[in-house]
């Protein structure tokens, strides 16, 4: 019987947080085993998409980068590196009352593990996550490949793109995000993602635009009854705040505020003009001078609507395996990153450990060990998602309240969450079978 050799051949589509560091990390995993190891990530954009805004990465996903060699380089890049986050300060925008804080350090200010938490624009994540790549001899990334389906055969799968070309590989590995085509056309057919309505309205100002001084450190989540208004330095030299309101929006309002390339100037403008109005019309009232003049500026705000995927549903075929919000895309939060980066680390540990087995018994390992933290992940995320739709006074009030006792309360299962590293914890060994093959290389790995 031929003995069972792991993929080498592999397509990774998309190419986000979860895909780039998948192709690294199944790079360093299985490189010193598959000396012939190709991994191809296919992005559907012709170039890096400029859009996004700021996000905030935890000590944990900090730390996975930093073992990837993503950190040097974003350190390298200076300023636009991103800004040092201790904590996320949390304020009442009626009172302009302190709530309390979301804290990135230990009682001596030292980071969890040596890493604080960071904002920085997406953009400059990406520069540096593909500035590691050009250096890892087996990845390439080929630009410009949307894919629209795919089909399973027994010792090969095929994606197959808009442009009429295909790929194939031994393993294929969705991580195209929240809308992803592997998943709705491939794994789980029809399975799309829900709107959650709500949506956030982001912006970037200019710090020296804002006279009045800011309230916080570096980071601050800024509280009301009908939503919140995160306000962060996103560079190390404080030059600029990105700004993040976080609503209620119903679909229909989706329609109307949709930017769309190829709109005439007065569509845009009139859109524009429309936000503005709807971050007075929520946020106007605000007792604090700084994001009370940011919310009065004329911040060009762009609307992205919130998805999300339930985590109950198919995460792979037998070559074929979702990763990252492709699979679970939760309402976002600072960890969703860090949960992405999760999957791509163990699923890679996993395929490595489990090199002579056939890929269903990877699948399978996989899932086992990621199923009930990523559903109880999503539950925590819905619930804290739940407080920022809108709300009448007294309950607005109950909800500043109940913040500070919660934020007092999770603190230690908060720390606890930085100090988790997927590269340490225990993989399960692969199950003695009766087949000899599979029974051979457990043993092998026993003994190494
Ligand atoms: C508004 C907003 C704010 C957020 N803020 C934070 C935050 O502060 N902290 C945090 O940790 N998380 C945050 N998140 C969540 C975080 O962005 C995601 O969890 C993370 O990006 C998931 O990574 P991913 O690689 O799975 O998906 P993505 O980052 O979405 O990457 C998917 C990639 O696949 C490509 N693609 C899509 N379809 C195809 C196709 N058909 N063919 C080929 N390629 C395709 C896309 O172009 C993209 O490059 C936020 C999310 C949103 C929406």
């Amino acid at each position: 019987m031929e003995p069972i050799r792991p993929p080498q051949n592999i397509a990774i589509i998309g190419a986000g947080i979860a895909g780039i560091a998948c192709a690294l990390a199944i790079s360093q995993e299985l490189s010193p085993f598959v000396p012939n190891l190709k991994i191809t990530v296919y992005e559907r954009h012709d170039i890096l998409s400029t859009s996004g805004g700021a996000i905030n990465l935890t000590p944990v996903a900090q730390r996975h980068l930093a073992r990837l060699g993503v950190l040097d380089e974003l350190d390298r890049m200076g300023t636009e590196g991103g800004a040092d986050v201790d904590a996320i300060e949390l304020f009442s925008m009626r009172s302009g009352r302190a709530i309390g804080s979301i804290k990135f350090t230990d009682n001596q200010g030292k980071g969890f593990g040596g890493y604080k938490g960071r904002r920085v624009m997406r953009i400059a994540l990406s520069v540096a996550m593909l500035t590691v790549v050009e250096r890892a001899p087996n990845v390439e990334i080929v630009f410009g490949k949307k894919v629209i389906d795919g089909e399973e055969f027994e010792d090969r799968a095929v994606v197959r793109f808009q442009d009429g070309t295909e790929a194939v590989g031994d393993l294929i590995i969705g991580c195209d995000g929240v809308h992803s085509a592997v998943r709705t056309r491939f794994v789980d057919v029809g399975r799309s993602a829900e709107y959650t309505g709500l949506s956030f309205l982001q912006a970037t100002i200019d710090s020296d635009s804002i006279s009045s001084p800011a309230h916080f450190r570096t980071s601050s989540l800024n509280i009301s009854r009908h939503g919140s208004m995160l306000a962060s330095y996103c560079d190390r030299d404080s030059e600029q705040i990105f700004v993040a309101a976080i609503v209620q929006f119903s679909r229909e309002a989706l329609t109307r505020y949709r930017l769309e390339p190829g709109q005439d100037w007065a569509t845009q403008n009139k859109i524009r003009c429309a936000l503005r109005a709807e971050v007075r019309d929520r946020f106007g009232k605000c007792a604090i001078p700084c994001i009370k003049e940011i919310i009065e500026s004329k911040a060009d705000w762009m609307l992205y609507p919130v998805y999300q995927v339930r985590p109950g549903g198919r995460w792979c075929l037998n070559r074929v395996i979702l990763l990252g919000d492709a699979a679970h895309a939760m309402p976002p939060r600072d960890e969703s990153a860090a949960y992405a980066l999760d999957d791509a680390i163990l699923f890679s540990r996993i395929l490595s450990t489990y090199r002579s087995e056939p890929l269903t018994e990877v699948f399978d390992a996989y899932e086992k060990l990621r199923r009930n933290t990523i559903n109880h992940a999503f539950k925590e995320s819905r619930r804290m998602w739940a407080r920022n739709r809108d709300m009448g006074f007294l309950e607005g009030k109950v909800k500043e309240w109940m913040m500070s006792f919660h934020l007092r309360s999770n603190e230690s299962s908060r720390e606890a969450a930085w100090e988790f590293d997927a590269t340490k914890i225990a993989l399960p060994t692969p199950a003695p079978s009766e087949d000899i093959v599979s029974l051979s290389s457990f043993l092998r790995d026993r003994t190494l």
